[in-house]
Order: structure tokens, then sequence, then C-alpha cells
């Protein structure tokens, strides 16, 4: 077992600086904290962390990260606290064991098992920092390497399989190709240790049979290369048995016809020698068509760099060859480590611009152009960023974009679900329904059969689905409300000029108007499309308008609207949808408790005003056009109106704020405020106030009236 002097050791080899006194406290710590615990095999738990620490020092990975493994299960299994972290190790370490912590207790949910890419995705998005997903790696390589402590077999299966669909395409997502093998390779042993004997037993029967053609082919490769004067490193390297495996699947081929087996790889100093290199081989042997890659002028977007090709070798037998730098090599084998340890050091920068170059050269090779034929095109981190995973009961995995909230996750799940729903469970806990869903969150919706969209879900919502939705169900029931309306405006007509109503007559002129049903019309008149007169003298073409003269003023008007009986009683403005279809007048700002009348204005719905306002008059040419309405029953939901006051007071100190004390002590909230004449000795003002209705703005006029410096108020009729 390695203990912390030979972990300081081996960090040595590549950091000279380092300070071991970090690294021992953080050993002594997790030692501290994990005392009495043990791991399945019976060892104390603490070997553990070293272990996953000693894989990164392997890696040469820097001094945070190696903290990090150290004491990457004291907040999950131990008392510690992120707080104790912090304060002992700095908030940098704190975050990134959190950040382990993480994907630790995501790690542990139960999630359907076909949703492996959805998975891989959810852990990539938490590792906010790279280095929190390279230890979670280091973590699992660990946990493989000792998965025989564990006695139950099934257990054991789960964990490989695992292994295989999480981490193995995390793993080499972000290039770190030995971890990614070594991981492989253990999972086969656990999940099909027959095939990977029998592979193991035929590669050494191979290699016993056919070391001298490996041998041949290196000297003859190596021989070559001397004559052309470049120093070339040959290496002949099996393929490995999972790797085999996987082909025979695949391929659906027995083990005696899988050809290349073996991979040379020619390792050289520079890009140009890899060129030169390539121009030897394909001028001595015969190379097979299609199989030749050029991924050092155009490198994979994790960074990959190398020159593939296949040939008719030197003793006539296929061999693939690769052909790089060392460089490239590292870079290959180790992926983002190998990427910082070329980086690192070597830049005169300032120590912190250091420590992150790698991880941001890791976010700019991803971000690069992808060759289309590969499947690296999620590999970009902050594509992640753009969306959060979540948990249904099920334990689903539902994606869905960042900002989402539990409507969103709703109408994810069935559209029945998002109309009916009216709360969400976060985490097992109420939460308002536009609340930011987090990756990770497990998601319960509450429905209510009789629960309907709301039309404020759309000011919170970002999916187009749950959007669409909540439009098409507004825009139905925004339809209905222009039946009952043009219904409405058209009975008032029929009224007027002596007929009473019938559908039948309105049914007569459909083809006419090239509608389907009574409603449309209706609907059309409500939204302004028809003109309800128009109407009316399409069914009675020949009748003479009783009306001839119409009232000449408001007063008169209102007169002329007001007799009601039970067939047209005023339409309650609260029926129509709230700032849909009703407009209030900005000319007399109506006020529940107000008198007032509607006007219906073509496409834009209905205009509210108060029974006396003076503009009513422009309307007196066309009373189809007027509309009783009411302010219907107002005892649920108190909603504020702006009523508009007039307002003198003498130009002396504390008027002003005399007016604006008066306002708020009785309830009133100013919204708008306008000097409209002012001279020495007065000021004139236009002020708007948030009242509740007319009664609430009556008490403020009679509060003003009696507070000091105040001259003259009253309402505004009309401006
Ligand atoms: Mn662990």
């Amino acid at each position: 077992m390695i203990e912390q002097y030979d972990l300081v050791k081996q960090i040595k080899t590549y950091n000279s600086d380092l300070q071991p006194g970090f690294i021992e406290s953080a050993y002594q710590y997790a030692k501290k904290m994990h005392e009495g615990q043990f791991r399945s095999s019976g060892e104390p738990y603490y070997t553990h962390p070293i272990e996953v620490a000693n894989i990164l020092a392997d890696l040469k990975m820097d001094v945070g990260t190696i903290v990090t493994a150290i004491l990457h299960d004291t907040l999950e299994d131990t008392d510690a606290t992120y707080e104790d972290l912090k304060n002992a190790f700095g908030k940098e370490i704190a975050d990134l064991v959190n950040g382990v912590s993480k994907l630790t207790q995501i790690e542990s949910k139960n999630r359907e098992d076909k949703q492996a890419e959805n998975f891989r995705k959810l852990l990539l998005a938490m590792s906010e920092d790279i280095r929190v997903l390279i230890v979670k790696l280091a973590d699992r390589l660990h946990n493989m390497r000792t998965i025989e402590g564990i006695s139950l077999e099934k257990k054991r299966h789960r964990i490989s399989l695992e292994t295989l669909e999480i981490y193995v395409p995390l793993a080499e997502r972000i290039g770190l190709h030995k971890i990614k093998e070594e991981l492989e390779d253990l999972a086969f042993n656990q999940l099909n240790p027959e095939a990977r004997e029998s592979i193991s037993n035929r590669l050494s029967f191979l290699r016993a049979e056919g070391s001298n053609i490996v041998k041949t082919i290196i000297k003859e490769l190596e021989k070559l290369f001397n004559s052309e004067g470049i120093k070339a490193e040959i290496i002949g390297r099996e393929k490995t048995r999972y790797s085999i495996w996987k082909k025979m699947q695949r391929k659906n081929v027995a083990f005696e016809q899988l050809s290349d087996i073996m991979a040379f790889r020619i390792l050289v100093d520079t890009s140009d020698e890899c060129y030169k290199a390539l121009g030897i081989i394909h001028g001595a042997y015969p190379s097979v068509p299609g199989r030749f890659k050029d991924y050092i002028s155009t490198p994979k977007p994790n960074g990959y760099s190398s020159i593939h090709t296949t040939v008719m070798g030197p003793s006539r037998q296929r061999i693939e060859i690769q052909i790089r730098t060392h460089k490239m090599n590292d870079q290959a084998d180790l992926g983002v480590a190998a990427h910082w340890a070329y980086k690192d050091g070597k830049d005169p920068s300032t120590k912190d611009a250091k420590k992150y170059r790698w991880l941001r050269e890791l976010l700019d090779i991803l971000e690069q152009e992808q060759a289309p034929e590969d499947f690296w095109e999620n590999t970009k981190l902050e594509l992640f960023q753009d969306q959060v995973y979540v948990f249904s009961p099920k334990g689903d995995l539902i994606e869905l974009p960042s900002g989402a909230t539990p409507v969103d996750f709703a109408y994810a799940i069935h559209s029945d679900v998002g109309d009916k729903c009216v709360g969400a469970k976060i985490n097992s806990r109420i939460a308002p329904l536009n609340s930011r869903l987090s990756n990770g969150d497990q998601i319960e919706v509450i429905t209510s059969k009789t629960q309907t969209p709301s039309p404020t879900w759309e000011r919170f919502v970002v999916t187009g689905k749950a959007r669409s939705h909540i439009r098409k169900f507004i825009r139905n029931q925004q339809r209905d409300e222009y039946i009952i309306l043009g219904k409405a405006m058209l009975q008032k007509i029929f009224k007027q000029e002596g007929y009473s109503f019938n559908e039948k007559t309105v049914s007569n002129i459909l083809e006419q108007f090239k509608l389907n049903e009574n409603n449309d019309i209706y609907a059309n008149i409500g939204s302004g499309i028809l003109i309800a007169r128009d109407v009316f003298k399409a069914i009675f073409p020949d009748h003479e308008t009783k009306i001839a003269k119409r009232p000449s003023t408001a007063m008169d008007q209102a007169v002329m609207v007001k007799p009601l009986n039970d067939s047209d009683a005023p339409i309650p403005i609260k029926g129509l949808i709230p700032g849909m279809a009703v407009h209030f007048a900005r000319c007399c700002h109506p006020l529940p408790g107000d008198r007032i009348v509607g006007i219906v204005t073509t496409g834009k719905g209905v205009t509210i005003h108060t029974i006396d306002c003076e503009t009513l008059e422009t309307f007196a040419d066309t009373p189809e056009r007027w509309l009783d309405v009411s302010w219907g029953d107002d005892s649920d939901s108190p909603q504020s109106h702006v009523g508009r006051l007039e307002i003198t007071f003498q130009n002396e100190p504390g008027a002003l704020s005399n007016m604006s004390t008066v306002i708020s002590k009785n309830g009133g909230n100013i919204v708008n405020l306008k000097v409209t004449n002012r001279s020495i000795d007065f000021w004139e003002l236009s002020v708007d106030i948030n009242v509740d209705d007319t009664k609430h703005l009556n008490n403020i006029i009679a509060a003003l009236r009696a507070t000091p410096l105040m001259s003259y108020i009253d309402r505004s009729r009309s401006r």
C-alpha cells in the first residue's frame, strides 16, 4: 500500500516546487476522518483515497487535483463539512471536493439503464471544473481494481456494466486513454471472463508463434528509417482484449479471421518527420486503400493527433501503422493530463493563469470544429452548460434547456401533465412552478383535473413545447370570450331594431361569410374582424334602421344604453381575459365603482371608459360599438387600477412631500407624475396612483384636500 511519502516522491518527479506539507496535511486529515471505516476488502478506508491520489500522480496531475483525490470521500462519508475543508485547505479544494461529492450522489440515484448518454452528459455538465471528473474517473478506476472485494456477483456486474456504459466513454472523451483501457479490461474481466480468457490464450499462442514476425517487421522498419537518416522509435503493440472482442462482435468474425490484432507505432521528433516517415512507409510497401487518415493536419476535437495508415507489410501481412511525435503519443495516452503536463511550468506567466491554462486550452480544443465522421460533437463541455438534466420520480433522466422550470418538465413528460399541473416537488419539497431546475434534481409534478394552463406561465417557460401548448390554450380560451362578446353585440342590435334574436337567422348567412358555424360569426364580431351592424344588415338586407339619429352627448348615450333587462345584462369584464380583450381608457382611468361603458375597437377588443368621459362623444355615431359592461364580482383577487388626479399645491417647501406622504399613508402608490403647469405661487401636477377602486381614490382625494399647502384636488376627467 502506498503511503504519503511515496506519493510525495512520485509528485516530485514532475513537480520540483512541491511543498510536501499540503499533501501531508490532507493525508493526515483523510486518515483521521475515515478512522474506523473499512472497505469491503477489510482494508482501512483511507487507503482508497490515497490510491486514487496515486493514480492521479501517475498522470502527473497538479497538486490541487491530488489533494482533492485524498479528500474526495470526506464530505460524503465523514463528518467533515464544506466549511471545514475551506478553512483547512482553501476554497478551491473545498469546491473541487464538493464537486466530486455531487457526482457521487448522482451516481447513487436509480435511473433507467437505457439512458447512459444522458447520464454521461449530466456528469459532464456537473463537472464545472474538469478536474472533478478526472478525480471521479480515478476513483472509479481504483474501485474497479479492487472490485473483487465485493462478494456479491450481481453487484460486481452492475458496477462493471455501469463502468462500461458511463465511465469508459467519459474517459475516452477527455482523452484519458490509459484509464479507459484499464477500466474496460477490468469490467470485461467481470462481465465475460471466459471470452477474455480465450482471447488471452489465443494472443499468447500467436505471440509465441509469431514473435519472429513482429520482431522481423520492427527490424525491417528500423533498417528502412536508418537508411533514410530518420531517428524513429518503433513499437509493436497488441490491441486490447476488449477491443478485439468488440471487433469480433461488430464484424461477426471468428478470432482466427482477425488480421490486424497488432498495431505498429512509429514515434519521431517532429511533425515534419511524421510526413517523411509516411513517405518512406508508402514508398516501401503497398498501402491498403481507404485506411489513411491524417489527424496531424486535422486533429480530432479532443486534441488527438496522429497519422494512421494500413499497408501490406514486410511479410505480406496487413499491418496497421500509426505515425506521431513523442509528444503526440503522450497526449494520446494521457489526454488532458498530458496537455497540462506539457504546457504547465513552461510559460513564465502568473501562477494562477498557469494553473488554469490547461483547462482553458482543453475547452479551446473541445470547441474547435469537429470532423463529421467522428462521434465527438458532444465533447464540448460548454455545450452541456446550456442544458439541465433532471430525474422523473421513476428515475427517467430528462434533458431540458437550462433555465427550465417544473412547467417545462411537466410538458416534457406529457402535454396533459403540463395542462393539468398545479404544483411541483423538487427533491421532495414543494416548489413554485417558476423555479429554475438544477442538474440532478428529482421532479414530481402535482396535477389536478380542474386545472388549466395559466397565461402567466408563458412568462417563465423556456421550452417550445410548453410555450406552444400554453398559447394554444389561450387562443382557444380567447375565442370563447370573443364568441360571448360577439353574440352579445349582435343580440343588442337585434333588440335595438325590434327583432327577437334567433340563431337560425344567423346561420342563414354562414355561406355568405364563408364560415362554418354561428360561433365563427360571433368570434369574428367579438374580435373586431366583422362589424356587428354589417352582419345584421346581411341578415335583414331590406330592413330600415330605426335609430336614425344618435344621441349627441355622452350622458344621453349612457341613458340610452342603461335600460337593461335580463336578456342583455351587462357583460362582467371579469369574464373577459384581462389585458387581452379589455383595455382601460387612458383618458378617464375608470376605477371599480365607476359607472362604465365598453367601446369595441376593430382588432383591439373592448376599451372601458367612465360613462361621463368626454371621449365617448367620438363614438356617438356608432352605437353598435357601445357595450354595456359592469365590473363583475370583485370579491376575489384584489386588482389595482390606475386613477389619475389633478393636484395643485402651493409652491412652498414640503408641499410635494406632504402630498406623497398622504397618498402612501392611504395605501396609494404613485406610478406616474407629471408637472402640467408651474407658476411662482403654484404647481399643477397630473398624478397617476395605483388604487383598488373609486372608493379608495375618493378617500385619498379627501385626505389630500385636508392636507396643508394643497389647493385643488380632483379626478382627471379627460385630457
Ligand atoms: Mn471513492
